[in-house]
Formats: C-alpha cells, sequence, structure tokens
C-alpha cells in the first residue's frame, strides 16, 4: 500500500497547487467500501454508475482521496453581521463568493490528480441548475457526500451541525473527493469531539429541532432561498462552530 504523506507525489501535488493560490488545505485518504456503506441508497446508485464496469475493481481496490481547501478567517468573519438597517447583506455575499471560488479551485485540482492517476474526480458541488431543484432529495442522485468522504478519511468528525469539523479549520473548509484504483494508507475515523458545546444549535433554530423535522435539510434550503445570498448560501452554524474552533486552539 502507498501513503500519502507530505513528501509523496499526490500530496505534492495538492500543496503546490495550495500554494500557488494562497490557501490552506487537508488530505487523506478513505476506503471506497467504506464510503460505499456509508452513504445513502441513491449515492450507491451514483457511485455504481459511475463506476461503471470497474465498480468491483473499486470494491476490491479503491481509494477515495479527499482534498479540502480552506476558507479565509476573515470570510467566515463577514457572515451574519447585524447593523443598525439590518443585515449586512454585502459583506455577507463575501461567503458566497469565496464559497464559488473554492468550488472551481477543488474542481480544478481534482480533475488533474483525477487525469494523472486514472480516477474519477466527482465535482465539489451538484452541477444541477438551483431553479430545477423542488427538495432537497433532488440533490442527492446527482452527487457524493464529500463530508463522508472526509469523515471516512478521518480529517474531522461529524458535529452536532451534521457538518465535518476539522481540528485545523473547524468546519470551514470545502471537500472535493477523486475515486482511484489504488490502495493507501488510510485514515481513521475520528469520535465526536463536540463535548458540552452547542454553539451550532444556539444560533440556528433549523439545526436545534432537527430531530422533531421530517428532513431538516430541507427546512435549511428553504431558509437559504429565502435570505436572497449570492449561491444560496447561509452559513451561520460554519461561523459558529469555526469560532468555537479556533477558541479551542488558542
Ligand atoms: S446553513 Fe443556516 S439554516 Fe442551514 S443549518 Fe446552517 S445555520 Fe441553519
Ligand atoms: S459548534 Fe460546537 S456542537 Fe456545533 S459542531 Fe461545532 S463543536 Fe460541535
Amino acid at each position: 500500500m502507498m501513503k500519502i504523506e507530505k513528501n509523496s507525489e499526490i500530496a505534492e501535488i495538492f500543496h503546490n497547487y495550495l500554494d500557488e493560490v494562497n490557501y490552506e488545505g487537508l488530505l487523506s485518504v478513505a476506503n471506497f467500501s467504506e464510503v460505499y456503506n456509508s452513504v445513502m441508497d441513491e449515492q450507491k446508485q451514483y457511485l455504481e454508475s459511475i463506476c461503471g464496469v470497474k465498480f468491483n475493481n473499486y470494491v476490491d481496490f479503491g481509494s477515495i482521496i479527499s482534498l479540502g481547501i480552506a476558507y479565509h478567517p476573515e470570510t467566515i468573519e463577514s457572515i451574519n453581521i447585524k447593523e443598525e438597517s439590518g443585515y449586512n447583506k454585502e459583506l455577507w455575499n463575501q461567503y458566497g463568493y469565496e464559497y464559488s471560488h473554492l468550488n472551481k479551485m477543488l474542481k480544478e485540482i481534482s480533475e488533474k490528480i483525477a487525469k494523472l492517476y486514472n480516477g474519477i474526480a466527482i465535482p465539489p458541488t451538484t452541477e444541477t441548475p438551483s431553479k430545477e431543484i423542488r427538495n432537497v432529495k433532488d440533490f442527492f442522485p446527482n452527487t457524493l457526500s464529500h463530508r463522508a468522504v472526509a469523515e471516512n478519511a478521518g480529517l474531522g468528525w461529524r458535529g452536532k451541525n451534521e457538518l465535518l469539523i476539522t481540528y485545523e479549520y473547524g468546519p470551514a473548509i470545502r471537500f472535493v473527493s477523486i475515486l482511484v484504483s489504488l490502495k493507501f494508507i488510510e485514515g481513521k475515523r475520528i469520535d465526536s469531539q463536540c463535548g458540552e458545546c452547542n454553539a451550532c444549535l444556539e444560533i440556528c433554530p433549523i439545526l436545534r429541532e432537527k430531530s422533531n423535522l421530517k428532513d431538516y435539510r430541507e427546512n435549511c434550503r428553504l431558509y437559504l432561498n429565502s435570505l436572497g445570498l449570492v449561491h444560496d448560501v447561509c452559513g451561520k452554524c460554519i461561523k459558529a462552530c469555526f469560532k468555537e474552533i479556533i477558541s479551542r486552539k488558542r
């Protein structure tokens, strides 16, 4: 088995890219079958369809590389700032702009690595236009949960906000995944480190009520649409958690 270390070829390509674009990030590897077994049925079918005739080969020998690029901290600070006249949406939109920029970079570097290793890059977001989405479930058959890959690759734990929480950047990081028919030494899952913290639940009534809702993700999607921000994002649960993780680091 190969190990992805700082000096290994894939890590070197990724870290050189991060230096070029002036961002920080994380990389690890998950076992293909473990990810496959951990995702919902629609995503199992998605994996089967993109692997095609090579599906069994991926089950036996496959890995999924998880790459994450972190937001700049000042972008996270611009989320949900209330002023006398209301929320500063111009500032809040910085989060949406960087969200889109991170997706573009993740797509670029994942496609480059996939090409070099004869793998398959899974885009960071679904390419279905949001106006065609009538329910959050419409997203599920068209992508893989990059959070599930990062979780299986040991890059962080699943927080009470359902995001992947890293020690380094909290949830202020976006992920992409690359399927490769190669075995690497894989990361190990991390138990929740949320402890007594409830910061994300305190900021978001939808998260607080998630166990009483049919599917909190649909309530979240409707709320994002109602905000009228670019790229239909919100980020309040990311900011609350980012502050908590940064204060722990201090
Ligand atoms: S994105 Fe916003 S609405 Fe959705 S769970 Fe997070 S804080 Fe709540
Ligand atoms: S804000 Fe606190 S409870 Fe929520 S995910 Fe982050 S660490 Fe966990």
